[in-house]
């Protein structure tokens, strides 16, 4: 059996590490808010690029958090994509506001930035660039119409650690960053955990005090706050995760080349496409079929094989049934609502073999009747 993703593997190939840190955080004592988190946060702070990261609970939070401390609430609208996780959303509606849902491009899965100006309203405050599958948004494009019309940018990382846009990572470019920590992502805890960065430190400030009831240095709230912390046993394992990120994006992109290559002959379907200028750390290889009867055989056949393969996402948020009846109707996606239905995300994870990586490759040419 091939998984699809595997935090357990992951866990499995830095066993020692993570069992000294764990065992370092249960005999120090401390388990909320201590060194480890702190640490945590300046090492992942120096890694995005940035001067500030603050931890929370997950990387819902991690946005959430965001646009609050952005002063963004009740009455303001955020401009986001529905081709996303359901999170993405949950946090814009969090904050109070109203999530304004725009198309993405085909080729690349991301928001499309020629749609930004037909979704602005005298009440959009921000835009939450998802940057998907572990590809940067285009941030050019995305950045600059944010600045001409004095909106704020939260770039929703979950998916795209160490990503890069042009010369800088994602995660630098907006006013603030989302990350989440979810045991699959590219860089996973052993349970929950997210992060935001920000190069702003009046926002440091005010998301220090959000996480934890509003406190100020003397425990005092001095705003009305939340609890969303990260804890020491996830940030200490974090710490030894955080060390191979460079190496397992790397190998990330191996595995992508591999399949690009044993998968270019087969032109039923279509593969990742890279934006110009970005380095893709594939968290998801994503490949699309020409329609949903044939993804879902396609799928099926793999699943006969032995070999698991997703849907990132089987279906858009925006016709989720906890949505569906409060987006007006006027909002179709097209683009959205054709390729979910087409993507499949095949396995990709550091610790999968060279063995595997060909065997997932010949099972998915040999439903097309082809070989590798
Ligand atoms: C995982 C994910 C989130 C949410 O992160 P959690 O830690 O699960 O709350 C948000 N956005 C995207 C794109 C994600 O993939």
């Amino acid at each position: 059996m091939i998984s699809q993703a595997s935090p357990l593997a992951n866990y499995l190939s830095n066993r020692t590490a993570l069992d000294e840190a764990i065992h370092r955080v249960l005999s120090a004592g401390r388990y909320i808010l201590g060194e480890e988190t702190a640490a945590f946060e300046r090492q992942f702070a120096d890694y995005i690029g940035v001067p500030y990261a603050v931890s929370v609970g997950n990387g819902t939070e991690a946005l959430h958090l965001a646009l609050r401390a952005l002063g963004i609430g009740p009455g303001d609208e955020v401009i986001t994509v529905s081709h996303t996780a359901v999170a993405t959303v949950a946090a814009v509606e969090m904050s109070g506001a109203t999530p304004v849902l725009v198309d993405i491009r085909p080729e690349f899965y991301t928001m499309d930035p020629a749609l930004l100006e037909r979704a602005r309203s005298a009440r959009t405050k921000a835009i939450v660039p998802v940057h998907l599958y572990g590809q940067s948004c285009d941030l050019e494009q995305i950045t600059s119409f944010a600045k001409t019309h004095d909106l704020f940018v939260v770039e929703d990382c979950a998916q795209s650690h160490g990503a890069l846009y042009r010369e800088h990572r994602t995660g630098t470019w907006g006013h603030a960053a989302a990350f989440s920590f979810y045991p699959t992502k590219n860089l996973g805890a052993l349970g929950d955990g997210g992060a935001i960065t920000t190069r702003d430190p009046c926002l440091y400030e005010e998301l220090r005090a959000l996480r934890q009831y509003g406190w100020d240095d003397s425990r005092i709230s001095q705003c009305p706050g939340w609890n969303s912390r990260l804890d020491e046993l996830q940030a200490a394992v974090l710490r030894v995760k955080l060390v191979r990120l460079e190496e397992n994006n790397e190998r990330r992109i191996q595995i992508a080349r591999t399949y690009d290559r044993l998968l270019s002959g087969v032109s039923e379907l279509i593969l990742p496409s890279l934006i110009p200028g970005t380095t893709h750390v594939y968290h998801q290889y994503v490949v699309r079929c020409a329609d949903p009867l044939v993804r879902n055989r396609l799928m099926a056949h793999l699943s006969g094989r032995g070999i698991q393969t997703a849907v990132h996402y089987p279906v858009p948020v925006h016709l989720q049934p906890a949505y569906v009846h409060r987006f007006p109707g006027s909002q179709v996606l097209p683009v959205t609502e054709e390729v979910c239905a087409k993507i499949l995300s095949l396995p990709l994870f550091p610790e999968l073999t060279d063995e595997e990586i060909g065997r997932v490759a010949t099972s998915v040419a040999s439903f097309f009747g082809r070989r590798v």
